[in-house]
């Protein structure tokens, strides 16, 4: 079935009763030429690029809970490409191009909305870093503005510009940057890998990984073995513990990542915002919910909950910046489990075990990476060679001393 406006409009004139469920519930295969472990937004993203550029349809999606579930349906759905250095940057554009093509690639409305997001700067300092990262930006096309603060007076006009101890100065716009509803693009990948042959298995947990001779066989699961030629792991928060039962041990440590969404309001701000002097960033949806988040917790956990100190911080910072948020009721929060790598940037890449490769360390930025890293994870299970953009996304790059020391990924774990 083909998503358009007429068979909306069809649908709509017959009690929308023609509708069908977007994928299949296949039981699993005895065997496959590609088994993805993990049914989030990198997994599902992975399985369709394998079906659609490479042609291996013989692929199994295995999810342990339903699909969804994990960060794919908790982010704060923010897709921006303003990253710095030379092994990050080129990546997050190409995903952002992806995302500009992806509606129509997949058939499917994921709401991308490119409603730009502005980093706001409280210093000269940070003035001359963002000046830096524009630039950068502007090297792939990304497109950047560095704004003074007449100019994000003009934008937002309520922010807290004479706050004492921030004043905002101006800020870094790409106007490219925005949204796109996140539990939209699980289901849109996961529609468009099913209709070109993947079987997309939930409920089905990786207990294990059959090795024979340094090579992977295939995978253990709650519900019987299943064989593979090769096995491709993309679990997020849930990397360390799944790929310890194949003995290896990541440089990546599990945190937990919390957001929030106040009832719905009047249209108040029309793209995303962050603050510069803490950490806090908000959008509105498009119900009008003012969606935010802030850092993360500062222990290692597998909860998908987060505690009351945290919700503290982030408060906080939205008061900073924006006191009015304060007479917002807020609605609910909600929390994710984040895949920490040392260096705050990902791993895409083979393993020690022959047919066996990894895809983790998204830190708490790993939505906007979605369509690349499916696109990067894609082309190293069937041709063997890193995507030309994620060369540098390397497992052993921390033993080697070849760390991506980006600092606008955020919160890392070496700095809790
Ligand atoms: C609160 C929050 C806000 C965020 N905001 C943003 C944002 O605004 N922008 C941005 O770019 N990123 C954001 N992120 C990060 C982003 O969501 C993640 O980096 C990204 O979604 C991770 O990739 P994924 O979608 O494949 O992960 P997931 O959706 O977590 O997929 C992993 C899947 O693996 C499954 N799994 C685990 N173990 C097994 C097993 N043994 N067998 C089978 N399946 C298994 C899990 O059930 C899960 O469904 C945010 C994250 C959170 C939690």
């Amino acid at each position: 079935m083909k998503f358009s406006g007429f068979r909306v409009f069809a649908e709509a004139l017959r009690g929308h009763k023609g509708w069908k469920p977007l994928w299949r519930d296949p039981a699993p295969q005895s065997e496959y030429d590609v088994i993805i472990v993990g049914g989030g937004g990198h997994g599902l993203a992975t399985a369709f690029y394998l079906a659609e550029v490479h042609g291996i349809r013989k692929v199994a999606v295995l999810e342990k809970g339903w699909l969804g579930s994990g960060n794919i349906g908790r982010n704060t759905t923010i897709i921006r490409s303003n990253y710095l250095l030379p092994g990050n940057q080129p990546f997050y554009e190409f995903s952002m191009k992806l995302w500009e093509g992806l509606e129509q690639a997949i058939n499917f409305n994921a709401m991308v909305s490119q409603r730009g997001i502005l980093n706001l700067y409280h210093s000269d300092g940070q003035r001359d870093a963002y000046r830096r990262r524009g630039n950068a930006m502007h090297l792939t096309g990304a497109g950047a503005e560095l704004l003074d603060q007449d100019a994000v007076r003009r934008m937002y006009p309520w922010l807290n510009f004479e706050n004492a101890r921030f004043p905002i100065k101006g800020g870094l716009l790409q106007r490219r940057a925005g949204t796109a509803r996140h539990d939209g693009v699980a289901w849109g990948y996961a529609r468009a890998a099913d209709l070109r042959g993947v079987d997309i298995i939930q409920n089905c947990e990786v207990t294990g990984f059959r090795i024979e001779n340094g090579r992977v066989q295939g995978v253990e699961t709650n519900r019987g073995t299943i064989g593979a030629k090769k096995v491709g792991v993309a679990v997020a928060g849930s990397s360390s513990r799944v790929m310890a039962q194949a003995g290896l041990r990541l440089p990546i440590e599990s945190h937990v990542l919390q957001a929030f969404v106040t009832e719905g309001l009047k249209p108040a701000i029309d793209g995303v915002i962050t603050f510069g002097a803490g950490h806090f960033y908000v959008s509105q949806s498009d119900k009008g919910g003012l969606v935010f988040g802030g850092d993360i917790d500062g222990y290692n956990s597998y909860a998908q909950r987060g505690n009351l100190p945290v919700v503290e911080d982030v408060l906080e910072g939205g008061m900073a910046l924006m006191p009015r948020i304060g007479r917002a009721r807020l609605l609910r929060s909600w929390a994710g489990l984040m895949d920490m790598s040392m260096d705050g940037s990902p791993i895409i890449d083979r393993t020690p075990v022959d047919g066996l490769y990894l895809n983790a360390g998204w830190c708490y930025g790993g939505f906007k990476a979605t369509p690349a890293s499916g696109y990067a994870f894609a082309h190293l299970l069937a041709t063997d060679t890193p995507h030309e953009t994620a060369t540098a996304y390397r497992l052993d790059r921390f033993a080697r001393g070849y760390v991506i020391d980006e600092k606008g990924v955020g919160a890392q774990p070496n700095l809790h």
